[in-house]
């Protein structure tokens, strides 16, 4: 058999990378006849939610196989790779984009990782962040478990695979409660798909259903634009704490653990990292923004003669400021649609660089004029700052600057990717330190009162963990393993 899973290499030097942040893109899709293409698109329509790699594995039944590659979707497959898929077995797939941090940017984290258990073959795809990960390998590797990667998801399987867990009656159910932290998961099996969401429910996930000559497939995925792109029907969210099973039977659900008393989703998928074009947490993204925009210019109005979206991430909430102010909207930001998301690049020199190669500012519109700019978060302040820069070289007269998020101060251990607390620009710095830093005229961060009034559910309900430093679990040290307190975690 033409096996094409690619090696996992680790490094030679007996470092270990820091554990990647997953902040990734998940999809699983049974009884489709062309379940390995269906994947494919699905994976498109997921591309925001990682670009380092992507894969897709397949069922035939019996057995599974798979191809992964570093890049984009477009990179990683070609029309031959799912033809071999394809010819490979079409009972079952899933598939997955990844993005991590660049010390996880190894080949042998790509996903989904495909192993052998006692129990046969099986297939893992993750969206989220463990923060018992380190502890749980530890555990394994006093035991003599060998790890082919670097990344938290592995210590699933070998969860999986141990007496512990398959001597219980629901061995994946015993393995899922022995997991803190965040995830949203697809494992692929010969004879089905397993689906689960933590407790907490900090990742989104969703089912629906594709008819497939007048058969119905069940499909699970990360976001509801994946079913649209497939022209899948949405059917329900997954629940806190629930499996669904994927099979021939169609969809069956268990709870391995009761939900949270206080649930947390992740408020920055709202803010910054889903499609606009889903629904998420209930919540269509896209009139999120805009609302966070229209809140943002009650909080902050300010006089002045366009308001200006920072592409593409600020548009919605532009739209949202300009509606309620009453102050024209006026695009003069044009982006190079073939850049790509410039926080995708390692070093800070390669992101200045792809910045300036990213925007282009039409000074037309921009000389002698006081504009509004308006963008969803600012991170390290890099970007903003050279792009403001861009903007005064271009001739604006005054810069207002409005963010439709909080001031990210602490890091996110669920799976956001906001380098560690030091590169992070709001991190012991005040609205006026960060506003001289960035060269504006004025500043102004949506207050976290503002950003929740808009979230359909109790405020309770979302971790705001990269806002307030308030996490709902505690957190073990990525490297060290060491666990702190949701207290001392902010302090990463
Ligand atoms: P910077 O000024 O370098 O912090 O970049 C700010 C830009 O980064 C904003 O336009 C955000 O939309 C975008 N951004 C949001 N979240 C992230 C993230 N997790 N990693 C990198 N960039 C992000």
């Amino acid at each position: 058999m033409d096996r094409t899973i690619q090696l996992r290499v680790l490094p030679t030097d007996g470092t270990r990378p820091a554990q990647p942040k997953e902040k990734c893109g998940i999809f699983g899709i049974w009884g489709d006849p062309d379940a390995a293409r269906t994947a494919y698109l699905a994976l498109f329509a997921l591309q925001h939610r990682g670009q380092e790699s992507a894969g897709i594995a397949v069922s035939n039944g019996e057995d599974l196989e798979g191809h992964l590659g570093m890049g984009l979707v477009r990179d990683v497959f070609s029309a031959s790779d799912l033809n071999r898929l394809a010819r490979f077995g079409s009972a079952g797939a899933i598939g997955h984009n990844r993005y991590s941090t660049a010390g996880g940017s190894l080949i042998c984290n790509t996903q989904p990782l495909i192993e052998r258990t006692g129990d046969g073959p099986v297939a893992v795809a993750h969206n989220g962040n463990l923060v018992n990960a380190e502890a749980l390998r530890r555990l394994f590797a006093e035991r003599g478990h060998l790890f082919h990667t670097t990344s938290d998801t592995e210590v699933m399987i070998h969860l999986l695979a141990s007496p512990d867990q398959r001597e219980t009656p629901d061995p994946l159910a015993a393995s899922m409660r022995r997991l803190q932290g965040a995830f949203s998961v697809v494992f692929l099996f010969p004879d089905r798909i397993e689906a689960a969401r933590d407790p907490w429910g900090w990742r989104p996930l969703v089912l629906g259903e594709l008819e497939r000559d007048g058969r119905l497939c069940p499909v699970v995925v990360s976001e509801t634009v994946a079913l649209d792109v497939i022209g899948a029907r949405f059917v329900r969210e997954v629940e806190p704490g629930e499996i669904v099973t994927l099979s021939d039977a169609g969809v069956e659900s268990r709870q391995f653990a009761e939900p949270a008393d206080h649930l947390a989703m992740c408020i920055f998928e709202h803010v910054y990292f889903a499609s606009p074009a889903s629904t998420v947490f209930g919540q269509n993204v896209l009139g999120a923004r805009e609302e966070m925009g229209r809140t943002l210019a009650r909080e902050a109005p300010v006089d002045a003669d366009w308001v200006m979206p920072m592409p593409d991430s600020g548009r919605s909430a532009a739209n949202g400021y300009a509606h309620e102010s009453g102050i024209p909207y006026r695009e003069a930001i044009v982006p190079n649609r073939y850049v790509g998301r410039t926080f995708i690049k390692p070093t800070q020199g390669e992101r200045e660089a792809a910045v300036r190669l990213k925007l282009n500012i039409v000074r037309e519109i921009v000389e002698g004029k006081r504009l509004i700019v308006v963008d969803d978060s600012i991170v390290r302040g890099t970007t903003t700052r050279l792009k403001m820069l861009q903007l005064r070289e271009a001739g604006a007269r005054e810069i207002h600057l409005r963010i439709s998020a909080p001031p990210i101060r602490h890091p996110c251990h669920f799976g956001v990717d906001f380098a560690c607390k030091e590169q992070l620009i709001a991190n012991g710095k005040s609205v006026e330190e960060i506003r001289a830093f960035l060269g504006v005229d004025s500043l102004h961060f949506l207050s976290l009162e503002g950003l929740l009034g808009v979230a359909r559910h109790d405020p309770q309900a979302y971790c705001t963990g990269c806002f307030s430093g308030e996490y709902r679990v505690d957190v073990e040290h990525p490297q060290t393993g060491e666990i702190r307190s949701k207290e001392q975690a902010r302090m990463f």
